[in-house]
């Protein structure tokens, strides 16, 4: 049995009060905070084995090659993938998202084609493929979300098609906390010869993932949501498909011979990951996933699933405030957004901030989802496994005296 109030110890940054007040920290959703393991996991990097990957013909750099491709392996274990080749570093879920509209849609979308994404994808997992429908004059299709924001499965019937090539849809949604039905999606895209990209950017941090068990074609997420360091990220892509594909970028690192006029690449993953690689970056997001597996993902989902049903009654129960998505804290994964009557989310966002509480106001870079809400903008509480129930208690008491304040 794990002990959360233990695993606090373990974030520094949660000891800290903010406006006087203790800090009830519930913006996860943007980032995670990072445990002591993963900044000392940095540091020790920078301070002791500080060299070059992949060139060097000395032992500190052997050691670092060792442990940068360790960390795939790691990560390969951590989402269940096939093989450690499937792995490809990037900076995040975003490039991620781009390398493969700029590779494998570059090279399979034609004219005519549709691209099927949902109405609940945060811009990185719109804008790719909006632009790329543009630039190749082919289709963007939305699947539209039931009333309570999960995935409308008829309307999926209807937008996925022999002329679709590419189903692109978030595995949890980051305004509402929806799951989005991969594997039947999965499902319907390969019986019409498409391929599933899945943006796991708020899944990794509340659910064991299973690439292979999803049957999702490629897989993207950030290490900075998932307790590991800014400006690392991964990319997962069936070894078939990667292989097939042309590099992203070109440079160093990801050639395998170079001549005047003419160039070979190197072999997956590293015809992915031109220059040199985040190699801190890569060990501490191998940190993160050892101090996740420590605790282990399917505790973590249920002290997840345990918050939620803790504050989602409560906060629905507020006279004024407005909850959206599912009244089911189970179809909530780590999100709860709402407003409070018609007062601004920033002013809501600033007021709860003078009680210590931080949380996000905006459309959390998923305009196209929030519009459909019938608003410009909401506020969103985000929950970990190392958050409280006295921080869901900080947030319900600071939005009552909000509400006075503002009366
Ligand atoms: N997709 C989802 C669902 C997200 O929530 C986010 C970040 O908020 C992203 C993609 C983009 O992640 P990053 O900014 O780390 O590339």
């Amino acid at each position: 049995m794990t002990d959360w109030e233990r695993v606090r110890d373990d974030f520094p940054e949660l000891q800290q009060t903010m406006n006087d007040e203790r800090l009830a920290y519930l913006d996860n959703a943007a980032t995670s905070l990072k445990p002591t393991a993963v900044v000392n996991r940095l540091v020790n990097f920078y301070q002791q084995e500080n060299t070059n990957v992949h060139r060097g013909t000395y032992q500190l750099s052997f050691e670092a090659t060792e442990r940068y491709e360790r960390s795939r392996e790691l990560v390969k274990e951590f989402i269940h993938a096939q093989d450690q080749r499937e792995i490809i570093f990037t900076r995040g879920t975003t490039e991620s998202l781009n390398l493969v509209a700029a590779t494998y849609g570059e090279q399979n979308v034609r004219p005519g084609d549709e691209i099927v994404i949902s109405l609940a994808e945060h811009h990185s997992n719109l804008i790719p493929w909006q632009q790329l429908a543009i630039k190749k004059h082919a289709t963007l299709k939305y699947i539209k979300l039931n009333p309570d924001g999960q995935i409308d499965l008829d309307d999926v019937q209807q937008k996925i098609t022999p002329k679709t090539k590419i189903v692109a849809v978030t595995h949890v949604g980051n305004v509402l906390g929806n799951l989005s039905p991969v594997k039947k999606l999965a499902r319907l895209a390969h019986q019409h010869g498409a391929i599933i990209v899945v943006d796991g950017a708020q899944a990794v941090l509340h659910l064991p993932v299973d690439v292979q068990a999803l049957s999702a074609d490629f897989y993207a997420f950030s290490g900075h949501k998932m307790l590991g360091p800014t400006g690392i990220g991964v990319l997962y892509g069936k070894q078939s498909l990667l292989e097939q594909m042309p590099p992203y970028q070109f440079g160093g690192e990801m050639i395998e011979d170079v001549q005047l006029y003419h160039s070979d690449w190197d072999q997956i993953p590293h015809k992915f990951e031109a220059g040199t690689p985040n190699i801190a970056g890569a060990l501490g997001l191998a940190s993160a996933i050892k101090y996740l597996q420590k605790i282990g993902m399917k505790s973590i989902q249920t002290r997840d699933e345990e918050l939620m049903a803790y504050l989602l009654p409560k906060l629905e129960a507020i006279l004024g405030v407005k909850v959206y998505g599912s009244e089911n804290p189970s179809q909530h994964i780590g999100v709860a957004s709402f407003n409070i009557g018609d007062l601004h989310p920033h002013d809501v966002a600033t007021a709860l901030d003078m009680e210590g509480v931080a949380v996000r106001a905006g459309h959390h870079c998923a305009e196209p989802l929030v519009h459909s809400l019938g608003v410009n903008s909401t506020v969103r509480a985000s929950l970990a496994f190392y958050n409280n129930q006295e921080d869901c208690d900080q947030l319900l008491k600071a939005i009552e005296e909000t509400k006075e304040f503002f009366n």
